[in-house]
């Protein structure tokens, strides 16, 4: 049986079918997502029998099988699964709090055209122990090599796979990963990001506070198809409508993503529509130049180009942003990631 994964009402059940005691559950909790290290579960306040039950549980979290380090200190994980598959999550180093990119399936259906992991099809869902234990294994791994002043990440599930495609498994690890009795992140930390998966969208609201970034890419339809073929279903205007009508809390924010192509959707007249699109809605616009990987169509536009693009933005009002390429000399960037 997995332990690692369970809600904390589920520990409580097993407990029970155990004709174990269901107190126990809170300090299980405590110890099994303690930071940083799982250190095992005989330290003197657990009965013999409690401690064989705990000990037939699954609860170690993935195995680091591989680790590339780029110069900018990014770090590309492959974890290895119990299947035998495998997965990456990249930690991304940044002025004051370093981010997580994890991942929510091994490989993806929505094969966007701009993305490695795209060209690899959906093999499986992650289930929630799965998706919490990429972010524990990486935070213990961080925690030994850079003992100075380390604080827990932030949390962006835009790593291999659609999250709102694994909704129900997505939505568990948010839980697990928030509750109080555990790891006790706050939902303002956490970013899903999403293709645009209009049943995911419809049960956003159920995440509990987390911050959503659609990959926008274009706002001419055509073009935003020939990138995720996706929105051939679910159009953006269909997107922004569902979007549009999310109860949004204080701290909740919604991004925009755009990677800029060099000569596909970087000129004046794409400002221009991505201007007008967003001025009135709530929005902050993460720009990320294209990451190219072997035999991809696009090229990344020059620097001056990039600023270009971002200050004709900023001049029509919309908030803006230049996400740095990390990683990409170790295949760790944005669009990089293919086991
Ligand atoms: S960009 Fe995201 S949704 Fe699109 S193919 Fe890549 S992993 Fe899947």
């Amino acid at each position: 049986m997995d332990g690692l994964g369970l809600s904390f009402e589920e520990l409580e059940q097993k407990l029970k079918e155990k004709s174990l005691s269901p107190k126990f559950a809170e300090l299980i909790f405590k110890k099994a997502y303690r930071r940083p290290h799982f250190s095992g579960w005989s330290d003197g306040r657990f009965s013999p029998k409690l401690i064989n039950f705990l000990e037939s549980s699954q609860w170690n979290r993935p195995k680091i099988l591989k680790l590339l380090e780029a110069e900018d200190q990014t770090i590309k994980f492959l974890f290895g699964l119990s299947d035998g598959r495998s997965v990456e999550s990249v930690l991304i180093p940044f002025y004051r709090k370093d981010t997580l990119c994890l991942s929510s399936q091994v490989g993806c259906a929505m094969g966007c055209r701009f993305c490695h992991t795209g060209t690899q099809g959906l093999t499986r869902q992650l289930d929630p122990a799965e998706i919490v234990g990429q972010y524990l294994a990486a935070w213990d791994w961080a925690y030994d090599k850079r003992k100075n002043g380390i604080k827990a990440p932030n949390i962006v599930f835009m790593g291999q796979g659609e999250p709102l495609h694994n909704f129900k498994n997505l939505k568990a690890a948010i839980s697990l990963m928030t509750d109080k009795r555990g790891l006790d992140l706050a939902p303002r930390m956490m970013t899903v990001s999403t293709a645009g998966y209009l049943p995911g969208l419809e049960r956003f609201s159920e995440l509990g506070g987390v911050n959503l970034a659609l990959s926008l890419h274009a706002v001419d339809e055509d073009k935003r198809s020939e990138l995720i073929p996706l929105s051939r279903k679910w159009p953006l205007k269909v997107l922004l409508e569902q979007i549009d009508r999310l109860p949004l809390g204080r701290r909740q924010v919604i991004v925009y993503e755009v990677m800029l192509a060099d000569g596909f959707n970087d000129t004046a007249k794409d400002a221009k529509l991505l201007a007008e699109l967003l001025k009135n809605r709530p929005h902050m616009v993460n720009l990320i130049p294209f990451n190219p990987y072997p035999g991809s169509p696009w090229k990344r536009p020059n620097l001056p180009k990039i600023k270009g693009f971002k200050q004709m933005l900023v001049e029509f009002g919309i908030r803006t942003t230049i996400r740095s390429t990390k990683g990409d000399e170790v295949m760790a960037a944005c669009g990089q990631l293919k086991t």
